[in-house]
């Protein structure tokens, strides 16, 4: 099959060359230093038998390099290839090992041995050291991950051919002592989108404008994989195929090093070399140290042939799901970044031209220089290796005295998912069989309790592991950031809006999944049980009156789902209820007999339904619940309406957010759904659909399009928006929920709205006040207890100030109305993350489902407190942050603001989220609410359709 394109493209070009005119230059003659400069063995096929044009001169394909690794592995000894994964779109991804023949023959003793020096609890010094003098060097050489920064992987290309095919002795004598995984291309789906958009806006003359298509691409672009996904945020979130198998490969492995190659802006050189501040406070020093070593050789190399570079700037790792999670492991992460030269090359601002095979030759000579360096210094990496990895297990470590507790939920779907991110970067996990009672333990919200007792059954993560920093890194609830860099940061902020920061500060598993959890200042080691999967128990009795699984568990979501699917008819109960003896969550997912007669096979049906997503069922045989608690003819077991959803895609959207959504309906759904060219709104029938989805952005919607959009709503249409999309919606004045910025003018209707929704939780009454038949001249109205106001100027002028200090990527606590079906599976209190998100305030018949802030009793606060436009009741005080960096100004701005609101408009709704809610696939807590939005919406939020 490979030959007959190649067979095409030459004929093609052929019949070209009568209709189109010859280029007055060519891009292969701008730079004419070979890369490939050794004496090479002629068995051995060059990388030009795989490409059909001159090494490195054009981007080749994910199928070409395929081609050329399984080729090799025939023809050289010096290799051998594991597939470590397949792409969403099914393509091959691959490690390749090189080394000499005798160390690739005894690959698993060499990893037996990495194990065995990685864990200090089986090996002792006089091992190590033996074991230390025996392992060759292991380096993990890894190309663009982003598949839009194509060098990489070109360079890796050309790296394979010249270490199995050179006939120089210091390459043969290099890999007796060393083992070089090449893993080439991390994104071929990515990559192989990207290569289209070449090969479909390539015309005849080379193009040296980083501005024309041929240099972009197309939207989603070429950086993501196929559910556009950054695979570098995922190395510890491990939500694509790609990351799982590649991550699982290099745990074991263990590599000294790991690179990283990427490419950054056009008119940018090279950078390299360990990070600036920020630096994840988990990282060992001596990491930082060796990473000096190593970028002072690059530079010195690149020096020699008048290449520019630079090292730090705006490199920093405070995220710990980048490819330099591997630091955490005690491996040296390095990262290159090519500037982006695309295909021809790119001009820059003094006239010169940098050409693409320049690019790939940048990556190219830093890969064997940072070989070399490795080789020459493996032994000492090694001793510091096995130091740390003592250091990580011994009473002396910081971690020495803490364990990470998750609390016990019957969201047993989550704890699984959890578990098995830990498990798959090898942090062992326990179960407790007996309560535990511990003090100075520390809660999510920052609250530090004297005397706590851990439920049993709660996940328990002693930090004291040989993964100790990496189990830090993603469970502490804050990571610590110098005063010295928030100091610089605060001062960026407030001068032009720039930011330290490269990605988000808070980070933590638990605030991300939505779990409740505490850290304890102790090593728990006692009455633990190794964690066990839940084991689910399926009883489906054909007799039974009707069947249910507990609406804790995310995946009743997908039950009711799948079900509606299928056409079978599907209730949830709306209230905490007991049938049959069995206790369910609000929320739960109830399949009745009655309401489906047609369905001889209903319980067959049901049961499978169950197993596909191994969720436990209980068959229930009487209607009738307890005193106040729901019964089947009542009006808390109410029907859903089949989800006909649609989400809007393309051109102006966030690529990431479209793909993420795509993504969730795929995979923890896995039901029918269209993804619709925006424009359609504007001429395609929208009476398919009960549910649109607006992920974040601003695509060009005509007022036309919006207006029929709105009529759809208006006809019983669920609308769902995220983020840009609900400050779109907002905007446009459909609704009632306004931008912060636009209520100041009446921020007092808006605060007694609030005051309204705290009071009526209030559980006190004054009984003697109550019975009074005299009109009583004493009673406090809540916004009168605090004398002070803001003028509609003064909440500006705050506003304008508080809104340059906006967080970028930080928990927040929201408190959540627990009786809205929006909060089905939910606790009352759930981090959201945050950022620079239109500020949401409900007024109207707009509902306010989740509110930022924590309110925290205070018996010492005897009155209301104000916040810009709302009050804080007495009593109490409030949590706005909850991990990462949130400005007390920020924290103003937000609080009492909503996070999630719903309005009905017609017979329809509007959902709007303000933060992007299926964030990275791993913001699991709010994702929740997403999809009950997606589908409960139709069926709890809009007027039910009856057929006359
Ligand atoms: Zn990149």
């Amino acid at each position: 099959m490979h030959k007959s394109i190649l067979l095409t493209i030459i004929i093609s070009l052929n019949i070209n060359a009568n209709t189109l005119l010859e280029p007055t230059s060519l891009s292969k003659d701008l730079y004419l230093e070979n890369i490939l400069d050794g004496e090479y063995i002629e068995a051995i096929d060059k990388p030009e038998k795989f490409l059909g044009f001159e090494y490195a001169t054009r981007v080749a394909t994910p199928e070409q390099i395929t081609s050329a690794i399984q080729a090799w592995s025939n023809q050289s000894d010096r290799l051998k290839v594991v597939e470590y994964a397949r792409s969403h779109e099914n393509r091959p991804l691959h490690a390749v090992f090189i080394s000499s023949p005798n160390n690739l023959d005894s690959l698993d003793e060499i990893k037996n041995k990495v194990t065995q020096l990685s864990d200090a609890r089986i090996t002792n010094d006089r091992v190590a050291k033996t074991l230390i003098d025996e392992l060759p060097a292991i380096a993990w050489m890894a190309y663009s991950i982003h598949g839009n920064e194509t060098s990489g992987a070109d360079a890796a290309l050309g790296i394979i051919y010249h270490l199995i095919a050179s006939k120089d002795t210091t390459v043969i004598d290099m890999l007796d002592e060393m083992v070089i995984i090449i893993d080439p291309v991390m994104n071929p789906d990515g990559r192989a989108r990207f290569a289209k958009n070449l090969e479909q806006y390539r015309g005849t003359a080379p193009n040296y404008d980083d501005q024309s298509l041929i240099h972009t691409g197309d939207w989603p672009y070429g950086r993501t994989n196929h559910y556009y996904y950054d695979l570098n945020r995922d190395w510890v979130y491990l939500t694509q195929p790609e990351t799982q198998g590649r991550v699982s490969l290099i745990n074991e492995w263990k590599p000294q090093i790991l690179v990283d190659a990427h490419e950054m802006g056009s008119q940018d050189t090279f950078m390299t070399g360990p990070a600036r501040e920020p630096i994840n406070k988990n990282v060992d020093y001596d990491l930082i140290k060796w990473g000096n070593v190593f970028a002072q050789d690059q530079g010195e190399a690149f020096d020699d042939r008048n290449w520019r570079f630079y090292t730090g700037e705006w490199h920093e790792d405070l995220y710990p799901g980048y490819s330099f999670y591997v630091a955490f492991k005690g491996t040296l992460g390095i990262l290159y970044e090519q500037s982006r030269m695309a295909e021809d090359g790119v001009r820059r601002p003094e006239g010169t031209i940098q050409s693409y095979k320049e690019s790939v030759h940048h990556q190219y000579v830093s890969t064997l220089i940072n070989l070399k360096t490795l080789r020459e210094n493996s032994k000492a990496m090694y001793k510091d290796y096995w130091d740390g990895r003592k250091l990580n297990i011994s009473n002396d470590s910081k971690y020495a005295n803490r364990s990470y507790v998750i609390l016990p939920t019957k969201n047993n779907g989550r704890l699984n998912v959890l578990a098995n991110k830990l498990k798959a970067q090898e942090i062992e996990i326990y179960k407790n069989n007996k309560p535990i009672s511990v003090s100075n333990v520390l809660k999510q919200n920052g609250v530090i309790e004297d005397d706590y007792v851990i439920p049993t059954g709660s996940m328990i993560i002693p930090n004291k592991q040989p993964e100790a920093p990496l189990i830090s890194a993603i469970l502490e609830f804050d990571a610590e950031i110098d005063e010295l860099v928030l100091q610089e940061e605060k001062q960026k902020s407030i001068k032009n809006g720039s930011s330290l920061m490269y990605d988000t500060t808070a980070f933590n598993f638990t605030m991300m999944y939505g779990l409740p959890a505490v850290t304890v200042p102790q090593n728990i080691t006692r009455n633990l049980d190794v964690w066990s999967p839940f084991q689910e128990t399926i009883e489906v009795n054909e007799d039974a009156v009707m069947w249910a699984v507990d609406g804790k568990d995310d995946r009743s979501v997908a039950f009711a789902a799948r079900l509606m699917e299928q056409n079978i008819e599907v209730r949830i109960i709306d209230k905490d209820s007991s049938l049959s003896g069995h206790n369910l969550s609000r929320g739960s997912v109830v399949v009745i007999a009655m309401d489906n007669p047609v369905f001889k096979n209903l319980h067959q049906v049901v049961n499978s339904s169950a197993l596909a997503l191994d969720l436990s069922v209980v068959s229930i045989e009487s209607g009738f619940g307890s005193e106040e608690l729901p019964d089947w003819g009542g009006r808390h077991f109410r029907l859903l309406e089949k989800p006909q959803i649609a989400i809007l895609s393309h051109e102006g959207f966030s690529s990431y957010d479209v793909g993420v959504s795509w993504w969730s309906l795929d995979h923890h759904l896995g039901i029918r759904h269209s993804q619709l060219n925006s424009s359609l709104t504007a001429y395609g029938d929208l009476r398919r659909y009960n549910t649109i989805i607006l992920p974040s952005g601003n695509p060009d919607i005509s007022d036309y399009a919006k207006s029929m959009l709105m009529d759809w709503v208006k006809q019983g249409g669920t609308l769902i928006a995220n983020n840009a999309s609900s400050r779109s919606i907002i905007s446009s004045n459909i609704g009632n929920v306004k931008n912060l910025n636009k209520t100041f003018e009446n921020s007092k209707t808006f605060n007694i709205d609030l005051m309204r929704e705290i009071y009526s939780l209030e559980d006190q009454i004054d009984i003697t006040n109550a019975n009074d038949n005299k009109v009583n001249l004493q009673i406090d109205y809540p916004w009168e207890s605090s004398d002070k106001t803001y003028t509609k100027d003064q909440l500006e002028m705050r506003d304008k100030w508080q809104s340059l200090l906006m967080p970028s990527g930080a928990f927040v606590a929201t408190r959540n109305d627990n009786e809205h079906w929006l909060t089905f599976g939910t606790d009352n209190i759930l981090p959201v993350l945050y950022s620079n998100y239109p500020i949401l305030m409900t007024g109207g018949n707009s509902e306010a489902v989740l509110r930022i802030g924590e309110l925290i009793p205070n018996s010492e606060i005897s009155e209301n407190r104000t916040i810009n436009w709302s009050q804080i009741p007495a009593g109490y005080d409030m949590n706005v942050r909850m991990s990462g960096l949130v400005w007390p100004e920020a924290s103003q701005r937000i609080a009492n603001s909503a996070y999630l609101t719903r309005e009905r408009i017609g017979k329809g709704q509007i959902i709007l989220f303000s933060g992007e809610p299926n964030f990275r696939g791993s913001a699991r807590g709010t994702n929740r609410l997403w999809l009950n939005a997606v589908v409960y919406g139709s069926g709890l939020g809009t007027s039910s359709r009856v057929t006359p």
